[in-house]
């Protein structure tokens, strides 16, 4: 258990709400990752957006994993950490012509292009400094990630990357860009994603274009494709490292690759999800007719997910207890209806001042954070300066 006695001692007189992170556990599987994927010769690109607290982007790099940015700002971010800019991979709908200058100038690994217009753009800007811009093709596959509909993105309807109808004009429009190389295959199908099947289908789409675009005469160096590997949000201490053996071994036994063709990733949630818990504090306990509520000072000012795409989240009574288990709905203190955290959670019964943890919130949690109701600033701990 990771709330024990000890820790609770620990955590019992910090002002809460706060983030804390176990920076062992986040070491064990970023070594457990890397090692995974070195053994295949698998690139991952470690995507920011999930969590860019300093502490824990300073571990990523340090361990050898590249960045993948959503914005001009992460980009410079990694390049802040010491991430090396040729393993800096740039996605991203709407990139500005600020945010593509910003990477032309780094000369990161590659854009992940998600447009046609896009790609006319960044070959502009590109031959304007003078430079040639590495670009990635991000194709939407139409897989079904058979996750929350918010976070999907490979289906025909989605907003991301370029739908396979138009693939012949964007081949053509690479052709005559004389600024920009294409190096290779862009995919990312969604997030959370549990059913490795879902991997398996990507890889025959991956196959499919590849041999498309070779067909056509294009070299294609690199096969990117994505994220997504999903976390178990149920069960945060019975494998609190994901099982990266398997989830790298579909993509080893079904992408077909050639001998000189790179395997990238871009792994998220999967790395950070289980180091981090938002700890907050009961406020307030009341009953109403059929309902007990417990008032939390923690809200979806600190942890959106659950109100943003109805996202569970474990919680549990920081250090032991023997209370009878009382279902609650759990709730913040935001003038929101969809401030709440879960209904009818068995939990100890609980008093104002106990100490609830919110599990598995290391990613997708401190980066959401918003002033709302001009809360206070996130804070954050880390297990070793407590
Ligand atoms: C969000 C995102 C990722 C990471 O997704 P996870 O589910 O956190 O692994 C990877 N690539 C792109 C392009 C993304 O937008």
């Amino acid at each position: 258990m990771l709330f024990s006695r000890k820790l609770h001692g620990q955590l019992a007189g910090l002002e809460t709400p706060f983030y804390y992170y176990n920076l062992s556990l986040l070491q064990e599987t970023l070594d457990s990752a890397k090692k995974a994927a070195d053994k295949r010769g698998f690139h991952v690109h470690y995507a920011l957006k999930a969590n860019f607290n300093d502490r824990l982007l300073k571990s990523i790099q340090a361990s050898g994993f590249g960045a993948d940015c959503v914005s001009g700002n992460e980009v410079q971010k990694a390049i802040d950490m010491g991430f090396d800019a040729g393993k800096i991979t740039f996605a991203g709908v709407g990139k500005s012509d600020k945010e593509i200058i910003l990477a032309l100038n780094h000369h990161i690994f590659a854009f992940n292009v998600e447009s046609i217009q896009e790609m006319e753009v960044i070959n502009e800007l590109a031959g304007q400094l003078g430079v040639k811009a590495n670009v990635s093709l991000r194709i939407n596959p139409n897989v079904d990630a058979h996750t929350h509909h918010y976070i999907t993105t490979g289906l025909d309807e989605n907003k991301f990357g370029v739908p396979t109808s138009e693939l012949e004009r964007a081949a053509s429009v690479i052709r005559n860009a004389a600024h920009v190389e294409l190096i290779g295959l862009h995919f990312h199908v969604g997030s959370q994603i549990t059913d490795m099947n879902v991997f398996k289908s990507l890889c025959v789409k991956v196959n499919e274009w590849k041999s498309w675009f070779e067909e056509r005469g294009t070299v294609i160096k690199v096969l990117n494709v994505g994220g997504g590997l999903g976390v178990d949000y149920h069960h945060p201490d019975e494998q609190p490292i994901p099982d990266f053996d398997t989830y790298f071994d579909i993509f080893d036994k079904f992408l077909e690759r050639g001998p000189h063709q790179e395997v990238h990733f871009e792994l998220g949630r999967a790395l950070v999800a289980q180091c981090g818990s938002l700890v907050s504090k009961v406020l307030y306990t009341k009953s109403g007719v059929k309902k007990h509520f417990l008032v939390l000072d923690a809200g979806m000012t600190e942890l959106m997910r659950p109100a943003l795409y109805q996202a569970y989240h474990k919680m549990e009574r920081v250090g032991e207890t023997e209370e009878p288990i009382v279902n609650y709905d759990v709730v913040g203190p935001i003038c929101e209806s969809s401030d709440c955290f879960g209904k009818e959670v068995p939990l100890p019964e609980s008093k104002r001042g106990d100490l609830i943890a919110i599990r598995t919130a290391g990613a997708y949690g401190e980066v959401m954070a918003s002033r709302y109701n001009l809360r206070e600033e996130i804070r954050y701990v880390y297990s070793d300066t407590i």
